[in-house]
């Protein structure tokens, strides 16, 4: 399942190859991915151009000018892929959007997926986005504010980081890592944290999310122009790696429940500290 690093890969690829283009067709063959009727959404997006290209947490922002947005949300995982003319398609594609010059992108979603379009005043309306939490990978995400986000909460640190109206774009993969960079376990409550934990922590988020977007994200997600990212199951510290030695102190990694998810942590570097 795509996370922030492979949103924001691609969106970063998206801005720089579609910004400035202007739509000349829109296909669907899956309706139930859209927010109105086919015919009503191809005739909305017809003629509009492309101003920019963002991400929050899991979702992709395509500005258009006049005054409307593209959301797209690959859900658990979607080929968005670029095309130039004469490329052969992807056989499966649910969507096509095909710019004047005869490029576009395709989209084959695996599962469930959204492609909306939300008049610009209505875009703090628009349910699924609206109530978002700041992704960290945007300059809102500040030491400051991350502090002010955690004060007087009372969830367990790895359940308050997963919930995307807190933090937009971490999921059960990258937290792993994350927990164990600031040697905190997955239930320790956010009400005993340390200011140095505090600090540790939102290090922790900068630097293993960072670290993936510099590798072009998982390596079983494709980019933009369908080449996978360099992040391999040996990148992960203690994600996915039951019973391989600690890389700080070698005590075997353990594989816990905690609510519905899985954890994987050092249980020497990551102990529950009770207060
Ligand atoms: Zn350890």
């Amino acid at each position: 399942m795509p996370e922030l690093p492979e949103i924001t890969v691609i969106a970063r690829q998206m801005n720089e190859e579609i910004t400035g283009k202007r739509i000349s067709d829109v296909e669907s063959r899956q309706p139930k991915n859209l927010n109105m009727p086919v015919a009503k959404f191809v005739k909305t997006a017809k003629g509009k151009t492309v101003k920019a290209v963002t991400s929050r947490g899991k979702w992709i922002f395509i500005k258009l000018d006049p005054a409307y947005y593209m959301l797209i949300n690959r859900g658990m995982n979607a080929d968005l892929l670029h095309f130039t003319p004469n490329e052969k398609l992807p056989p499966k594609y649910q969507f096509k959007l095909t710019f004047s010059d005869k490029t576009g992108f395709t989209i084959q979603f695996q599962w469930f997926g959204y492609i909306h379009l939300v008049p610009e005043k209505d875009l703090t309306k628009h349910k699924l986005t609206a109530r978002l939490g700041i992704s960290p990978t945007n300059a809102k995400f500040t030491r400051e504010h991350f502090k002010k986000l955690l004060a007087n909460r009372k969830a367990r640190t790895k359940n308050f980081l997963l919930n995307q109206k807190n933090v937009a774009g971490i999921g059960n993969v990258y937290i792993q890592d994350i927990l164990f960079k600031a040697k905190l376990h997955p239930n320790r409550k956010i009400s005993t944290l340390s200011e140095k934990e505090v600090n540790d922590l939102y290090n922790a988020i900068q630097t293993i999310l960072n670290r993936s977007i510099q590798l072009g994200g998982l390596a079983y997600e494709k980019d933009f122009y369908g080449q996978k990212g360099k992040f391999t199951a040996n990148e992960f510290l203690v994600g996915y790696k039951t019973g391989k030695p600690c890389p700080t102190c070698k005590t075997p990694i353990i594989k816990i429940k905690t609510g519905s998810t899985s954890s994987y942590i050092c249980p020497t570097c990551q102990p529950l500290k009770q207060p």
